[in-house]
């Protein structure tokens, strides 16, 4: 049967197509790349969606989840790092954090916004490896457009809506970027839903990460749910500081499960996620789907399968409610379609249960 979920896009995505990463000072092969989305859609589309471009959209909904020196800072800083004539000397072309205000640093005061360019990165990053490229900001603010084009559709009636975009966004808080991530979409999306009258929403995040974005965002809120599956930070995994059982939060549940899991384990923790919202009188979800918990994703060393992630979206579809996929996570270009088309059309089984 055709999947008759509706997919969001823009073709801005491809703006952000940094070649490198960099990963303990070490300049790496990216693989958060233009040809995840672009596979994923051709998956989709084969599959018998429908693909919507997305509508321009204001920064209310940005600015509501988001510090507005964050967005002001993103949306500026390659054009300033490009003129500060940084790509030449020292030779770095993209714009990249060094140092960073940590407790540690400060000792109680609070921080300032540094003068340097150089420096100023850090206010707003918690990692050195997440680069701003020319273009990264067109793409990051493109992909909410498309993340509230489904949260519109959803809000007109439909029970299902994908938003296709990129880059990622479930690592963003309410003002650091990194973990590949820029704009935090999935709370976005969130917030744009309670503040279009749906009194209690759940973000439920199933990417092989910790979702610490949203998870800080409505840290202090009960109208916002958040839950995440994600591979134990303990075992050595991003974003290692944060996604412990015991974090606490006021609606909060992080499930960390341990590497090799398989689908057993992650599908029980994905039906914690499930009665978790249902507990929390969730009305409306938004599911932050990252595909990197498949076997085969050096990002994560999870090991579920492609019926796993179908499973999974029949018991998400199962819950009933009107509910907006963002994409997250999912690195290997070969299956990363196929983990997408899967878990939706698992959506549309439990759905209709
Ligand atoms: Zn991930």
């Amino acid at each position: 049967m055709a999947l008759s979920v509706p997919v969001t896009w823009s073709d801005a995505h491809r703006l952000h197509a940094p070649t490198t990463a960099v990963w303990i000072g070490v300049a790496i092969d990216a693989d958060e790349l233009p040809a995840r989305a672009d596979r994923i859609r051709g998956e989709l589309e084969d599959a018998g969606a429908a693909v919507i471009d997305a509508e321009q959209h204001g920064d209310d909904a940005l600015l509501a989840v988001h510090d507005a020196g964050l967005v002001d800072f993103l949306r500026t800083a390659w054009k300033h790092w490009d003129e500060a004539g940084l790509p030449d000397d020292p030779g770095q072309r993209d714009v990249v954090g060094y140092i960073f205000p940590t407790p540690g640093l400060l000792g109680g005061l609070e921080p300032r916004v540094p003068e340097a360019l150089s420096a100023r990165t850090g206010a707003w990053c918690f990692d050195a490896m997440t680069v701003v490229a020319g273009g990264t900001w067109e793409a990051a603010r493109a992909a909410v457009d498309v993340a509230l084009t489904a949260a519109d559709l959803v809000l007109a009636g439909a029970p299902l809506a994908y938003a296709c975009c990129r880059p990622p966004g479930h690592h963003v808080t309410h003002s650091a970027f990194g973990g590949s991530c820029y704009v935090n979409n999935a709370a976005v999306t969130a917030q744009r839903l309670r503040d279009s009258g749906v009194a209690r929403v759940a973000v439920l995040d199933v990417d092989a990460h910790h979702g610490n974005g949203a998870r800080a965002i409505f840290r202090e809120r009960d109208d916002v749910l958040t839950a995440s599956v994600h591979v134990d930070p303990a075992a050595g995994w991003f974003p290692h500081f944060l996604g412990f059982a015991d974090d606490g939060g006021t609606a909060n549940l992080n499930v960390p499960v341990a590497p090799g899991s398989g689908d057993e384990v992650w599908l029980d923790a994905v039906s914690q996620l499930v009665r978790a919202a249902q507990e929390h009188g969730s009305e409306a979800l938004v599911v932050a789907l990252g595909v990197d918990a498949a076997g085969g994703d050096p990002n994560a060393p999870l090991d579920v399968t492609e019926d796993g992630f179908r499973e999974a979206g029949r018991r998400l579809g199962g819950v009933g409610l009107a509910t907006v996929v963002v994409q997250e996570g999912g690195y290997v270009l070969d299956i990363v379609g196929r983990l997408v088309r899967a878990t939706l059309e698992g959506f549309e089984d439990g759905r209709s249960r």
